[in-house]
């Protein structure tokens, strides 16, 4: 069997949409350590509703859009990249 070593170009996954689903997390919240619920994109939230900061949603979303995509740490199964 014979092998050779070949070049591998960098490559960058284009745009695309892809259909992802809110979960519902029970958590305490860190504020008011009240047992809460909510329905979320993407991780476990910290804050009940009335805790919750005010910010996240659409501005940082467009935010991170336009820096290089990191790794992130999502405690759920959907895979955003
Ligand atoms: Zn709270």
């Amino acid at each position: 069997m014979a092998t050779k070593t070949i070049d591998v170009r960098e490559y960058t996954v284009r745009a695309h949409k892809r259909l992802i689903h809110t979960r519902v997390f029970n958590f305490v919240c860190k504020e008011c350590n009240q047992a809460t619920k909510r329905e979320t994109f993407g991780p476990r939230p910290l804050y009940c509703e009335s805790c919750r900061p005010l910010q996240v949603r659409k501005s940082s979303l467009s935010e991170s859009r336009k820096i290089k995509p990191r790794s992130m740490t999502y405690k759920s199964d959907v895979d955003l990249d």
